[in-house]
Protein backbone atom coordinates (compact mmCIF):
# COMPACT_ATOMS: atom_id res chain seq x y z
CA UNK A 1 0.00 0.00 0.00
CA UNK A 2 0.77 3.33 -0.88
CA UNK A 3 1.41 5.88 2.76
CA UNK A 4 3.10 8.69 3.87
CA UNK A 5 5.69 8.27 6.68
CA UNK A 6 7.17 10.80 8.53
CA UNK A 7 10.78 11.14 8.94
CA UNK A 8 11.05 13.72 11.30
CA UNK A 9 11.08 17.57 11.58
CA UNK A 10 8.92 18.61 8.41
CA UNK A 11 10.16 15.61 6.29
CA UNK A 12 7.65 12.49 5.15
CA UNK A 13 8.17 10.33 2.73
CA UNK A 14 5.55 9.16 0.05
CA UNK A 15 5.81 6.04 -1.20
CA UNK A 16 5.20 1.78 -0.65
CA UNK A 17 4.97 0.26 2.66
CA UNK A 18 3.87 -3.02 3.69
CA UNK A 19 0.54 -3.68 3.67
CA UNK A 20 -0.46 -4.46 7.60
CA UNK A 21 -1.16 -7.39 8.88
CA UNK A 22 -4.40 -8.31 9.70
CA UNK A 23 -4.71 -10.33 13.16
CA UNK A 24 -7.48 -12.25 14.13
CA UNK A 25 -9.82 -9.69 15.82
CA UNK A 26 -8.83 -7.60 13.91
CA UNK A 27 -10.63 -5.32 11.17
CA UNK A 28 -8.90 -4.25 7.66
CA UNK A 29 -10.20 -0.28 6.77
CA UNK A 30 -9.43 1.42 3.25
CA UNK A 31 -9.26 4.76 4.37
CA UNK A 32 -11.52 7.02 3.37
CA UNK A 33 -10.58 10.09 5.12
CA UNK A 34 -8.31 10.67 7.58
CA UNK A 35 -8.49 14.81 9.35
CA UNK A 36 -5.29 16.57 10.14
CA UNK A 37 -4.69 17.20 13.52
CA UNK A 38 -2.79 20.41 15.67
CA UNK A 39 -1.03 17.30 17.30
CA UNK A 40 0.24 16.35 14.03
CA UNK A 41 1.31 19.46 13.21
CA UNK A 42 2.60 20.06 16.84
CA UNK A 43 4.55 16.54 16.29
CA UNK A 44 6.03 18.22 12.96
CA UNK A 45 7.27 21.28 14.91
CA UNK A 46 8.74 19.19 17.77
CA UNK A 47 6.11 20.22 19.98
CA UNK A 48 4.33 17.11 20.80
CA UNK A 49 6.95 14.36 21.89
CA UNK A 50 7.02 11.66 19.14
CA UNK A 51 9.90 9.45 17.93
CA UNK A 52 10.56 9.11 13.96
CA UNK A 53 10.07 7.43 11.31
CA UNK A 54 6.66 6.62 11.80
CA UNK A 55 3.19 6.78 9.83
CA UNK A 56 1.45 9.29 11.61
CA UNK A 57 -2.54 10.20 11.30
CA UNK A 58 -5.26 9.40 13.97
CA UNK A 59 -8.83 10.73 12.74
CA UNK A 60 -9.87 8.82 10.40
CA UNK A 61 -12.88 7.10 9.15
CA UNK A 62 -13.52 4.49 5.96
CA UNK A 63 -14.75 1.27 5.59
CA UNK A 64 -13.90 -2.09 6.44
CA UNK A 65 -12.87 -4.40 4.03
CA UNK A 66 -11.55 -7.75 5.24
CA UNK A 67 -11.63 -8.97 8.85
CA UNK A 68 -9.92 -11.15 11.19
CA UNK A 69 -10.73 -15.03 11.47
CA UNK A 70 -12.69 -14.24 14.75
CA UNK A 71 -14.58 -11.31 13.70
CA UNK A 72 -17.65 -11.50 11.60
CA UNK A 73 -17.82 -11.37 8.38
CA UNK A 74 -20.96 -9.29 7.76
CA UNK A 75 -18.56 -6.27 8.94
CA UNK A 76 -17.37 -6.20 5.69
CA UNK A 77 -18.37 -3.29 3.73
CA UNK A 78 -19.33 -1.43 7.05
CA UNK A 79 -18.90 2.21 7.15
CA UNK A 80 -16.56 2.88 10.51
CA UNK A 81 -14.94 5.91 11.99
CA UNK A 82 -11.65 4.50 13.85
CA UNK A 83 -10.92 5.14 17.20
CA UNK A 84 -7.18 5.13 18.05
CA UNK A 85 -6.43 2.97 20.99
CA UNK A 86 -8.18 -0.22 22.62
CA UNK A 87 -9.91 -0.79 26.15
CA UNK A 88 -9.70 -3.32 28.57
CA UNK A 89 -11.96 -2.37 31.12
CA UNK A 90 -9.97 -3.87 33.56
CA UNK A 91 -6.88 -1.64 34.27
CA UNK A 92 -6.63 1.21 36.98
CA UNK A 93 -6.66 3.67 34.38
CA UNK A 94 -9.94 2.22 32.79
CA UNK A 95 -11.54 1.76 36.01
CA UNK A 96 -10.39 5.15 38.01
CA UNK A 97 -9.78 7.34 35.17
CA UNK A 98 -10.98 6.74 31.53
CA UNK A 99 -10.42 3.70 28.72
CA UNK A 100 -8.97 6.37 26.58
CA UNK A 101 -5.53 6.11 28.71
CA UNK A 102 -5.89 2.48 29.06
CA UNK A 103 -2.45 0.96 30.86
CA UNK A 104 -3.29 -1.83 28.20
CA UNK A 105 -3.58 -0.27 25.11
CA UNK A 106 -2.28 -2.34 22.05
CA UNK A 107 -3.06 -0.09 19.04
CA UNK A 108 -1.00 2.49 17.46
CA UNK A 109 -2.56 4.84 15.04
CA UNK A 110 -1.26 5.14 11.32
CA UNK A 111 -3.86 6.56 9.53
CA UNK A 112 -1.86 8.36 6.69
CA UNK A 113 -1.86 5.43 4.57
CA UNK A 114 -4.31 3.88 2.08
CA UNK A 115 -5.10 1.11 4.55
CA UNK A 116 -5.18 0.58 8.27
CA UNK A 117 -5.69 -2.45 10.76
CA UNK A 118 -7.50 -1.74 13.83
CA UNK A 119 -9.00 -4.21 16.64
CA UNK A 120 -12.42 -4.83 16.12
CA UNK A 121 -13.34 -2.61 19.19
CA UNK A 122 -11.99 0.06 17.74
CA UNK A 123 -13.96 0.20 14.57
CA UNK A 124 -17.41 1.93 15.26
CA UNK A 125 -20.06 2.26 12.78
CA UNK A 126 -20.88 5.04 11.41
CA UNK A 127 -24.56 5.78 12.19
CA UNK A 128 -27.24 5.98 9.06
CA UNK A 129 -27.70 9.68 8.50
CA UNK A 130 -23.88 11.11 9.28
CA UNK A 131 -21.96 11.57 6.28
CA UNK A 132 -18.87 9.23 6.67
CA UNK A 133 -16.58 12.01 5.22
CA UNK A 134 -18.04 14.29 7.93
CA UNK A 135 -17.89 11.13 10.72
CA UNK A 136 -13.96 11.52 10.10
CA UNK A 137 -14.02 14.48 13.02
CA UNK A 138 -15.06 11.83 15.47
CA UNK A 139 -11.99 11.81 17.38
CA UNK A 140 -11.42 15.45 17.18
CA UNK A 141 -15.16 16.28 18.61
CA UNK A 142 -14.85 13.29 20.69
CA UNK A 143 -12.00 15.39 23.09
CA UNK A 144 -14.20 18.33 23.09
CA UNK A 145 -17.47 16.42 24.35
CA UNK A 146 -15.29 14.77 26.99
CA UNK A 147 -14.64 18.28 28.29
CA UNK A 148 -18.05 19.25 28.06
CA UNK A 149 -19.23 16.21 30.06
CA UNK A 150 -17.42 17.27 32.70
CA UNK A 151 -19.20 20.65 33.72
CA UNK A 152 -21.93 20.74 35.74
CA UNK A 153 -24.31 22.78 33.52
CA UNK A 154 -26.61 25.13 35.15
CA UNK A 155 -30.46 26.37 33.73
CA UNK A 156 -29.69 29.79 32.12
CA UNK A 157 -25.95 29.27 31.73
CA UNK A 158 -23.96 31.79 29.99
CA UNK A 159 -20.73 30.22 28.15
CA UNK A 160 -18.09 31.79 26.23
CA UNK A 161 -15.62 30.07 24.19
CA UNK A 162 -12.27 31.63 23.46
CA UNK A 163 -10.67 30.64 19.97
CA UNK A 164 -12.76 29.06 17.02
CA UNK A 165 -10.37 26.00 15.15
CA UNK A 166 -12.13 23.34 15.36
CA UNK A 167 -11.75 22.46 18.61
CA UNK A 168 -13.54 25.59 20.01
CA UNK A 169 -16.35 25.05 17.48
CA UNK A 170 -17.06 21.50 18.46
CA UNK A 171 -17.07 22.97 22.10
CA UNK A 172 -19.17 25.54 21.62
CA UNK A 173 -21.76 23.51 19.59
CA UNK A 174 -21.75 21.13 22.68
CA UNK A 175 -21.93 23.28 24.94
CA UNK A 176 -25.51 24.38 22.74
CA UNK A 177 -26.38 21.00 23.10
CA UNK A 178 -25.96 20.26 26.45
CA UNK A 179 -28.10 23.15 27.93
CA UNK A 180 -26.21 25.95 28.30
CA UNK A 181 -28.83 28.69 28.08
CA UNK A 182 -26.84 31.58 25.50
CA UNK A 183 -22.77 30.22 24.12
CA UNK A 184 -20.56 32.65 22.85
CA UNK A 185 -17.71 32.14 20.79
CA UNK A 186 -14.62 34.69 20.53
CA UNK A 187 -12.51 34.13 17.16
CA UNK A 188 -10.45 36.61 15.06
CA UNK A 189 -11.14 34.76 11.33
CA UNK A 190 -14.94 35.49 9.69
CA UNK A 191 -15.54 32.80 8.16
CA UNK A 192 -15.20 30.75 11.23
CA UNK A 193 -17.58 32.88 13.58
CA UNK A 194 -19.74 32.29 10.47
CA UNK A 195 -19.27 28.52 11.12
CA UNK A 196 -19.43 28.63 15.03
CA UNK A 197 -23.48 30.82 14.16
CA UNK A 198 -24.03 27.43 11.65
CA UNK A 199 -23.36 25.52 14.52
CA UNK A 200 -25.94 26.80 17.00
CA UNK A 201 -23.76 29.16 18.44
CA UNK A 202 -26.10 32.26 19.83
CA UNK A 203 -23.09 35.39 20.33
CA UNK A 204 -19.94 35.79 17.89
CA UNK A 205 -17.35 38.22 19.04
CA UNK A 206 -14.88 39.62 16.97
CA UNK A 207 -11.70 40.34 19.03
CA UNK A 208 -10.92 43.23 16.36
CA UNK A 209 -14.17 44.96 17.28
CA UNK A 210 -13.96 45.14 20.56
CA UNK A 211 -12.18 43.58 24.18
CA UNK A 212 -13.36 40.59 24.88
CA UNK A 213 -13.97 41.92 28.90
CA UNK A 214 -16.42 44.41 27.67
CA UNK A 215 -18.20 41.79 25.25
CA UNK A 216 -18.35 39.15 28.71
CA UNK A 217 -19.40 42.59 30.80
CA UNK A 218 -22.37 43.24 28.25
CA UNK A 219 -22.86 39.75 27.68
CA UNK A 220 -23.04 38.82 31.93
CA UNK A 221 -24.75 41.97 32.51
CA UNK A 222 -21.57 42.57 34.51
CA UNK A 223 -22.06 39.51 36.77
CA UNK A 224 -19.45 37.11 34.33
CA UNK A 225 -20.08 33.80 32.79
CA UNK A 226 -20.66 30.34 34.02
CA UNK A 227 -18.53 28.84 31.96
CA UNK A 228 -15.28 29.76 29.87
CA UNK A 229 -13.89 27.63 27.89
CA UNK A 230 -10.28 27.55 26.29
CA UNK A 231 -9.72 26.74 22.82
CA UNK A 232 -6.27 27.74 21.74
CA UNK A 233 -3.50 26.26 24.24
CA UNK A 234 -2.31 29.89 25.54
CA UNK A 235 -1.61 29.85 29.38
CA UNK A 236 -2.41 33.61 29.33
CA UNK A 237 -5.83 32.58 27.56
CA UNK A 238 -6.57 30.30 30.82
CA UNK A 239 -5.75 33.13 32.89
CA UNK A 240 -8.34 35.31 31.36
CA UNK A 241 -10.94 32.41 31.58
CA UNK A 242 -10.86 32.67 35.36
CA UNK A 243 -11.04 36.46 35.09
CA UNK A 244 -14.47 36.28 33.16
CA UNK A 245 -16.17 33.62 35.04
CA UNK A 246 -18.51 34.36 38.06
CA UNK A 247 -17.81 33.43 41.24
CA UNK A 248 -18.63 29.49 41.05
CA UNK A 249 -17.50 29.87 37.97
CA UNK A 250 -16.33 27.22 35.62
CA UNK A 251 -13.48 27.14 33.50
CA UNK A 252 -12.74 24.25 31.09
CA UNK A 253 -9.59 23.91 29.61
CA UNK A 254 -9.42 22.26 25.91
CA UNK A 255 -6.66 24.07 24.06
CA UNK A 256 -3.13 21.85 24.99
CA UNK A 257 -0.76 24.91 26.10
CA UNK A 258 3.30 23.97 25.72
CA UNK A 259 4.64 21.34 28.12
CA UNK A 260 6.32 23.30 31.13
CA UNK A 261 3.56 26.73 31.37
CA UNK A 262 2.68 28.14 34.32
CA UNK A 263 -0.97 29.35 34.65
CA UNK A 264 -0.51 33.11 35.27
CA UNK A 265 -3.48 33.90 37.38
CA UNK A 266 -3.94 35.49 40.83
CA UNK A 267 -4.43 32.51 43.03
CA UNK A 268 -5.92 34.75 45.80
CA UNK A 269 -8.57 35.95 43.21
CA UNK A 270 -9.26 32.57 41.99
CA UNK A 271 -9.64 31.11 45.05
CA UNK A 272 -11.64 34.04 46.81
CA UNK A 273 -14.36 33.61 43.77
CA UNK A 274 -14.08 29.47 43.91
CA UNK A 275 -13.33 29.23 40.69
CA UNK A 276 -13.36 25.62 39.40
CA UNK A 277 -10.79 24.64 37.31
CA UNK A 278 -11.30 21.51 35.05
CA UNK A 279 -9.75 19.84 31.85
CA UNK A 280 -9.84 17.43 29.76
CA UNK A 281 -6.85 15.80 27.31
CA UNK A 282 -8.33 13.50 24.47
CA UNK A 283 -11.41 11.21 24.58
CA UNK A 284 -12.30 10.43 27.81
CA UNK A 285 -15.01 7.80 28.10
CA UNK A 286 -17.15 9.39 24.95
CA UNK A 287 -15.51 8.01 21.37
CA UNK A 288 -18.22 6.08 20.48
CA UNK A 289 -20.79 8.11 21.53
CA UNK A 290 -19.58 10.91 19.47
CA UNK A 291 -20.74 10.15 16.19
CA UNK A 292 -24.48 10.24 17.08
CA UNK A 293 -23.87 13.44 18.82
CA UNK A 294 -22.32 14.93 15.27
CA UNK A 295 -25.68 14.24 14.18
CA UNK A 296 -27.24 16.92 15.95
CA UNK A 297 -25.00 19.27 14.67
CA UNK A 298 -25.21 21.27 10.83
CA UNK A 299 -22.00 19.89 9.90
CA UNK A 300 -21.77 20.71 6.12
CA UNK A 301 -18.97 22.43 5.22
CA UNK A 302 -16.90 21.20 8.35
CA UNK A 303 -14.30 20.15 6.08
CA UNK A 304 -12.51 22.74 4.18
CA UNK A 305 -10.04 20.87 1.89
CA UNK A 306 -8.84 17.60 0.70
CA UNK A 307 -5.63 16.96 0.37
CA UNK A 308 -3.76 13.56 -1.32
CA UNK A 309 -1.65 11.08 0.68
CA UNK A 310 1.29 12.70 -1.19
CA UNK A 311 0.20 16.15 0.12
CA UNK A 312 0.32 15.49 3.75
CA UNK A 313 3.48 17.82 3.91
CA UNK A 314 1.34 20.33 2.66
CA UNK A 315 -1.67 19.53 4.88
CA UNK A 316 0.24 20.19 7.66
CA UNK A 317 1.36 22.72 6.83
CA UNK A 318 -1.37 24.28 6.00
CA UNK A 319 -3.19 23.27 9.09
CA UNK A 320 -0.40 25.15 11.25
CA UNK A 321 -0.99 28.11 9.71
CA UNK A 322 -4.38 28.57 10.35
CA UNK A 323 -5.72 27.62 6.83
CA UNK A 324 -9.85 26.65 6.50
CA UNK A 325 -11.68 24.32 9.43
CA UNK A 326 -10.80 21.06 8.93
CA UNK A 327 -8.19 19.86 6.18
CA UNK A 328 -8.25 15.88 5.71
CA UNK A 329 -6.55 13.71 3.44
CA UNK A 330 -8.35 11.29 1.04
CA UNK A 331 -5.76 8.25 0.60
CA UNK A 332 -7.66 6.60 -1.29
CA UNK A 333 -8.27 9.64 -3.83
ZN1 LIG B 1 -6.54 14.70 16.82
ZN1 LIG C 1 -7.46 -0.85 30.64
Amino acid sequence: MKACTWLGGGNFEFGDVPDPAVGPDDVLIRIGTVGVCGTDVHITQGLFPSTPPKILGHEASGEIVDVGRNVSRDRIGESVVLNHSTSCGECESCLDWTVSRCERNTQVAAFFAELASVPDQSAIPVPDGLDVEIASITEPASCCLSGVSRLQIDDGAIGLVIGGGIMGLMTAAFLKTHGVKTVAISEPVGFRRDFAAQLGVDVVHDPAESNLEDFVAELTKGRGLHIAAEAVGKPELVAKCVELVRPRGQVLMIGVSPQGSPLPVDLYDMQYREVVLQSAFGRGDVFNRTPGELMKLNLDGVISARYALEEVPQAIKDSGEGKGVKLVIKPNG
